[in-house]
This record gives structure tokens, C-alpha cells and sequence, in this order.
């Protein structure tokens, strides 16, 4: 009685072991990383969970299937709440005082109609105040003229701590023919190379639309290593596109089929958005700090 009593217990705890193994699994990505040289050159190779980084072929990544924001979702600003920091408000005095360019010099992005516009070559704008966990809520819109292709539509990018990038991109899409294709991890609402979104909830170039976003910031110990990763959730004009993301590394471009790994930065840093050479459209932007 007493063998069998420890056997089952054994049983249980073996049972419990495995479960957890497999938990902890499915919570870490599987990260493979290989180079090539191709006509002469080193060519860095990275798949995430057995999908090759920027993977253009449908069979392999499939592409987000459209959701249709309810119409006029987001035509009207989104009022900020009582307690939050308001960045812009369509106001030029709000614009001056919250941002500068990556050297904390003038801007030269442009002030239109109540919104701020990307210039090309004028580089990132960053706010001023620094920010680490946050909730952001951000408005942006696609040129209305619609000129380019693939990354060079529409093309800009909410970097949330100036490091993790939210990409923005004209990805509006009628059907599965009429669509700016490019690569799933880089369109619209995708962590910049590390996950697609889960749904494209697009609207037309030159219409509003909205990022909501939850961000926790990852952790480091002091040799820089990350002992808690950040987390993503992110709405697309109201509609669940990132659910509780764990990011499993950084999001700069290093290459055709390559991403960037974390490195160790500040726990506070300033939000900016990319010029990507398309005059994309931002405006009613504003944060609210969250514990860590
Ligand atoms: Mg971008």
C-alpha cells in the first residue's frame, strides 16, 4: 500500500513536472539563427517558432485576415481621460512643447491641419518626457494619395520606448488581389519583425485610424541580460490585433531575414515615430504611466 501510495505520488509529481515543462515552452519562442554567404556576402538567416523573419510566401506565413473597423470608428478624436499626458492635441503649442527631433533639436516634421505630418529625411521625432510601462493611445493616417509599394506605402512607425516599433503602414487591403503585399511581420499592427497581427483591421489611406496600445517594458539584470521580456497588446481602430505579446527580442531590421535581439537601455525613454520617407500622418496622441 505504501509502494503504491509513493508510486502515485511519483506519478503526480512527474505528471506536474512535465506540464510545466511543457508551460514554460510554450511560453518561449523557438529562435533559430544561421548565416549564408551569398555572392560574397554574409547573409544572417532567423526563424521565430519555424517562420523565416519578413517570410513572404502565404503557405508558409499567412496573412491576416481582414476585419472591418465598424464605420467611422475613428473620424473623431478619441478624447484623452482626466489623468493622462497628452503629447499633441492638434494644437502647434503642443507640438513645440512635447517634441523634438532624435537630438533633442527642433523638429522638422510638419504641423498640417491639426496633425503632425512626417517629413523625408527630417528623421524620428521623440517626445520629450520618457516613458517606460504605458498605455498609448495614438492616431495615424496613411497619405490619401497612395504612391509606392510594399514598405515604401505609407510607411512610418510607433516606437514605444524608442526601440520597439508598432508598424505603421497602408496595408488597406478590398480583397486578397488588391492588397499592398508585403511581408505579414511588417505590415500594418505588426511588431516590426517579430509577430504579424492577428487580424488587419486597415482602413482606407487618408482615413484616421487608432493604436491602442498596453505596453510593460522588459527587465534587465544589471549584465544587461533580460529577466522579463516586454508585452504587447495592441487595438487596431478598437479591434484585438496584439494579445498579451511577449516580445522576444528587439525589432530593428538587420537584414532580409534577420531581427534585431534586446539590448540593454534605460527603464524610461522617449516614444517616437519613424520617417520612412512617406508623409504619414499623426495626431491626438496621449499616455498614461503603468507599474511595471
Ligand atoms: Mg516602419
Amino acid at each position: 500500500m505504501k509502494t503504491k501510495s509513493m508510486l502515485a505520488l511519483a506519478c503526480a509529481v512527474a505528471a506536474a513536472f512535465i506540464a510545466g515543462a511543457a508551460l514554460t515552452d510554450n511560453t518561449q519562442p523557438v529562435i533559430k539563427k544561421w548565416t549564408r554567404v551569398i555572392e560574397d556576402k554574409k547573409v544572417e538567416f532567423m526563424t521565430i517558432d519555424g517562420i523565416m523573419v519578413h517570410e513572404r510566401d502565404p503557405k508558409k506565413q499567412p496573412f491576416p485576415k481582414v476585419v472591418r473597423p465598424g464605420e467611422l470608428c475613428c473620424d473623431k478624436p478619441t478624447p484623452a481621460p482626466s489623468d493622462a499626458i497628452v503629447l499633441f492635441d492638434g494644437t502647434k503649442e503642443s507640438f513645440e512643447k512635447n517634441w523634438t527631433d532624435t537630438k533633442d533639436n527642433e523638429s522638422k516634421w510638419k504641423f498640417i491641419d491639426g496633425a503632425l505630418e512626417s517629413v523625408e529625411k527630417a528623421g524620428q521625432i521623440q517626445s520629450i518626457q520618457k516613458f517606460g510601462s504605458c498605455q498609448l493611445h495614438i492616431e495615424w493616417a496613411s497619405p490619401a494619395k497612395v504612391k509606392g509599394r510594399d514598405q515604401s506605402r505609407g510607411n512610418s512607425g510607433v516606437f514605444i520606448m524608442g526601440t520597439y516599433e508598432i508598424q505603421v503602414l497602408d496595408s488597406y487591403k478590398v480583397d486578397d488581389d488588391d492588397a499592398n503585399q508585403t511581408y505579414p511581420d511588417g505590415q500594418a499592427g505588426a511588431i516590426y519583425g517579430r509577430r504579424k497581427p492577428d487580424w488587419n483591421v486597415c482602413r482606407k489611406p487618408g482615413q484616421w485610424q487608432s493604436y491602442d496600445v498596453i505596453f510593460h517594458r522588459p527587465i534587465f539584470d544589471k549584465d544587461g541580460k533580460v529577466v522579463k521580456r516586454a508585452t504587447f497588446t495592441v487595438l487596431h481602430n478598437g479591434v484585438l490585433i496584439q494579445d498579451h505579446y511577449e516580445l522576444s527580442g528587439g525589432t530593428g531590421w538587420r537584414g532580409k531575414h534577420s531581427i534585431s535581439e534586446y539590448a540593454l537601455h534605460a527603464d524610461k525613454l522617449p516614444l517616437r515615430m519613424q520617417d520612412h520617407g512617406n508623409p504619414v500622418r499623426f495626431r491626438n496622441i496621449w499616455v498614461r504611466e503603468l507599474k511595471d
